[in-house]
């Protein structure tokens, strides 16, 4: 499909012949951001941050742009957010908008070891890095050269992701390549960054599966009801969507063929990967949600064969929400902070779940409700535990101490350990039976496990769902 630039074309040729346009940002030939030799050398050091705050939240910090290279309150619709290389370092590039002579500028520079990113421009303000479609877009430098894509890291892949989002978010743009733009694909540019190098697939990926500022998406699963995978061919599940040659031991788990899997939830495409929230037994349970590769897998389920239809989800104690087939609900315009999501559905245990917002970006949520009594004992105590059913799997000795309330109040505040760096570790086996991201990657979802004994539960009515 061609790519369209609708609307701001015609007003970008008006622009063009506009007298008294000859300004530096639009002269066609005047996106000329990459910094000279000198700049793009090492050696450069970071300049004292602005007086001003960034506006962006999850910017290291902002160093306004030499006022110079760029028009204060220039910004008239915002129409795209514009990828760029910087062909130089990010201490370089900074120093160079700081430069009157420059005039160039960008709103924001991203470095590419691990992402930081520094604000440069306000984004009322027109910043100079894109010729005359200046006054319609957002611009991001991005460390390093065009020709050599070791310097597009898949931190900076993220941390720009996640900037990218937040922009479209809040100017309202669709999450799509026509309005996510590379500097090349602009009209009349001398440029041809980010260049081929530039992995387009992944980043657009990373920016959907991002969940926006102030919102929380959740679905209410039947943990009984897990979907099993098998997988088709040796392959790993991942903590991230890098490949899996570029993970430690720890942020990634081999599966053999022929291995089943079993999971309580299953995202969208993401490059060929599906996000999948494990079940709290079996192969990666202790990677607690991880990507794998769809074709390598079979056995994927629709969303409405896992969720508790008709169940009822609140937040904070607020309005009830009911969930439809799919399980699904989300919430906008929630503050950053603590909060509390319960969930009741007939038959079912009641679940609290704690979690800690960051705000931006906004949080995913699992509630496993408790699987319906299967033999009348309706007091959800850990002694129904031992009493009915197939033996389970050996128990965890941690879990034993828990069971006695597990399924009635959900896990403290305090029990949450944090994400991702020992997200599943501290699982074991659903001792804490909760799990919340930090404020430093926040993109993860958020478990909240019944009880216990309700695996052998899962596991019987698995067997039977199975069989079914
Ligand atoms: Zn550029």
């Amino acid at each position: 499909m061609t790519r369209l630039y609708p609307a701001p074309l015609g007003v970008l040729v008006a622009c063009l012949v506009a007298p008294g346009s000859a300004a530096a940002e639009d002269d066609p030939d005047g996106d000329h951001h990459h910094p000279p030799p000198e700049y793009a050398a090492p050696g450069w050091s970071m300049p004292p941050s602005s007086f001003a705050e960034a506006e962006y939240p999850l910017a290291a910090q902002f160093i306004e742009a030499d006022p110079s290279n760029f028009t204060a309150g220039g910004i008239d619709v915002v129409q795209y957010v514009v990828v760029h290389t910087m062909q130089g370092s990010y201490e370089g590039s900074i120093n160079w908008f700081l430069n009157p002579d420059s005039d160039v500028s960008a709103h924001f520079c991203v470095r590419s070891e691990d992402g930081d990113i520094t604000q440069m421009v306000h984004l009322d303000d027109r910043a100079w890095h894109v010729g005359n479609s200046n006054s319609w877009a957002i611009g991001i430098e991005h460390e390093g050269f065009v020709d050599d894509a070791s310097w597009y890291t898949f931190a900076m892949y993220s941390r720009s992701a996640e900037l990218a989002r937040w922009l479209a978010d809040r100017f309202a743009l669709p999450l799509d390549r026509d309005h996510i733009v590379g500097h090349v694909e602009l009209p009349n540019q001398t440029h041809t960054d980010p260049g081929g190098n530039w992995d387009w697939d992944l980043y657009m990926a990373l920016v959907h599966d991002l969940v926006g500022e102030g919102r929380i998406e959740g679905v209410v699963v039947d943990p009984a009801l897990a979907c099993t995978l098998t997988a088709t061919s040796d392959t790993y599940v991942k903590a991230t969507l890098q490949d899996q040659a570029d993970l430690g031991d720890d942020a990634k788990c081999f599966v053999a063929a022929g291995t089943e899997l079993d999971y309580l939830h299953a995202g969208d495409d993401r490059v060929g990967h599906r996000r999948l929230v494990l079940a709290e037994d079996g192969p990666c349970a202790a990677l607690g949600e991880g990507f794998a590769f769809a074709d390598h897998f079979t056995g994927f389920c629709a969303p409405e064969e896992l969720a508790v239809a008709g169940a009822t989800v609140t937040l904070d104690g607020g309005a009830a929400v009911v969930v439809g087939a799919d399980g699904a609900f989300a919430w906008s315009d929630v503050g950053a902070g603590a909060h509390t999501i319960d969930a009741t559905a007939t038959d079912f245990e009641p679940a609290s779940l704690p979690i800690e917002h960051a705000g931006f970006p906004g949080a995913r949520v699992v509630v496993r409700l408790p699987s319906p009594a299967a033999t009348g004992d309706t007091t959800g105590s850990g002694e129904s535990a031992g009493t009915d059913g197939p033996a389970p799997p050996p128990a965890d000795p941690g879990t034993a101490g828990d069971s006695g309330d597990a399924g009635t109040d959900g896990p403290a505040p305090g029990d949450a350990p944090a994400l991702p760096d020992t997200y599943g570790e501290s699982e074991d086996a659903a001792g804490c039976g909760c799990q919340a991201p930090t404020a430093g990657d926040p993109r993860g979802w958020l478990v909240v496990l019944a009880a216990p004994l309700l695996r052998r539960r899962g596991a019987r009515r698995r067997r039977a769902h199975a069989g079914a």
